[in-house]
């Protein structure tokens, strides 16, 4: 199971979708619970990824240090806002695999999201690692209304310097106030036909041998050409589970303050078997949806919190319903492509909840 750990609360950037920094939490800044008792339940999984979150997990490299050399895993994570990157010594950057690092596209809308200067603090650290930066590293944006998916989505995908090995989205649905839209059903439309764009292109692609690793494609894609039916993609509640600061798990990051997500603390389970299925998605309209199979629900949060009301979940999942039926059209065209051997199957492997959604 996926472990995503806090390593503080404390964020050194205040985002404009952000909760963290407008809305100060009574949760503690700092993990109160002690190493000793996180590497005993921890190494209890013999199948154990740790990914380090926050607030910014990078503010706490001590601790991302005494975990790798202490805390058996098989893999080692991170998601961060890349700003201190380039503080983690090589020697420990080398054991981790993924990077997801936020950034939004070109300099104009990661600093308009993130805060002026982000974006050069973001690239330079980016081309830093990048030489000696083995592993995945995996451009995480977050689309708000000022973000157009194909002019972002591109920009990232050719970036040469440094260069992403992928790239995943989420958009700012729920998260955050509905109010704060000027005009979501016009953003939703465009965004609808960027994204079927952008879907004919990286199936273009595909002829001239290349997957480009664009995460909702790529894993909605996965399944359709196997078959496979899927659970909640992001892994929240059932395998991807967050340790906060004060121990408690939660079945999702964001969920720190909501008791009904908190699925066990640390202090108190000592095998974390019992954490697996958890909390599933349970509700409407996701339990009779049409796509429920391979879209696995968006979000454990919003399936439960229903923060935009019903009609506001209609509203978004035009979006995933749109995502999906133009993915089952391009299917037959992939699978002619790999029975041709123009490209692989394996094309399409990623690491599962590594902490990138799938579903925008
Ligand atoms: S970097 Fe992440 S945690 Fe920090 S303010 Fe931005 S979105 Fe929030
Ligand atoms: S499309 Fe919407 S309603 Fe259907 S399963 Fe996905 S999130 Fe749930
Ligand atoms: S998509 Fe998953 S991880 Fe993200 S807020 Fe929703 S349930 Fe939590």
């Amino acid at each position: 199971m996926i472990y995503n750990i806090f390593l503080t609360r404390k964020c050194n950037l205040c985002c404009e979708y952000c909760g963290s920094c407008r809305f100060p939490t009574n949760l503690p800044h700092e993990i109160t619970y002690s190493l000793d008792r996180l590497k005993e339940f921890i190494e209890k999984d013999n199948d154990a990824t740790i990914a380090f979150y926050g607030g910014e997990p990078t503010l706490r490299i001590h601790l991302i240090e005494k975990i790798i050399d202490n805390i058996r895993a098989k893999t080692f994570i991170i998601q961060t806002n890349g700003t201190r990157l380039n503080k983690i010594p090589k020697n420990y950057l080398e054991k981790i695999s993924i990077i997801l690092v936020s950034i939004d596209g070109s300099q104009e809308i990661t600093d308009l999201n993130r805060g002026k200067g982000t974006f050069n603090r973001v690239i330079n650290n980016l081309q830093d690692i990048r030489p000696h930066f083995k592993g995945e590293l995996i451009a995480r944006m977050t689309l708000s209304e000022s973000s157009d998916v194909y002019r972002d989505v591109r920009w990232l995908l050719y970036s040469k310097n440094p260069k992403f090995d992928g790239v995943h989205w989420q958009i700012n649905f729920m998260f955050d106030d509905l109010e704060k839209w000027n005009n979501i059903h016009s953003w939703i439309q465009k965004y609808n036909s960027d994204i079927n764009k952008l879907i004919n292109e990286w199936v273009l692609n595909m002829r001239e041998h290349r997957v480009q690793r664009i995460y909702p494609f790529m894993a909605i894609m996965q399944s359709l050409l196997l078959n496979q039916t899927t659970k909640l993609r992001c892994g929240a509640g059932w395998i991807y589970h967050t340790i906060d600061t004060n121990g408690n798990i939660l079945a999702c990051p964001i969920t720190g303050e909501l008791s009904s997500f908190w699925i066990g603390n640390i202090n108190k389970i000592n095998d974390p078997e019992i954490l697996r299925d958890a909390l599933l998605i349970k509700n409407e309209p996701c339990i009779s949806c049409d796509v429920f199979d391979i879209c696995g629900g968006r979000c454990l949060f919003a399936n439960y919190f229903k923060p935009w009301g019903d009609e506001g979940y209609n509203i978004i999942c035009t979006t995933i319903k749109n995502l999906i039926n133009k993915l089952i059209e391009k299917k037959d065209e992939v699978s002619n492509l790999i029975a041709s051997g123009i490209i692989n199957i394996k094309d399409f492997d990623y690491f599962k909840y590594s902490g990138v959604e799938i579903i925008p």
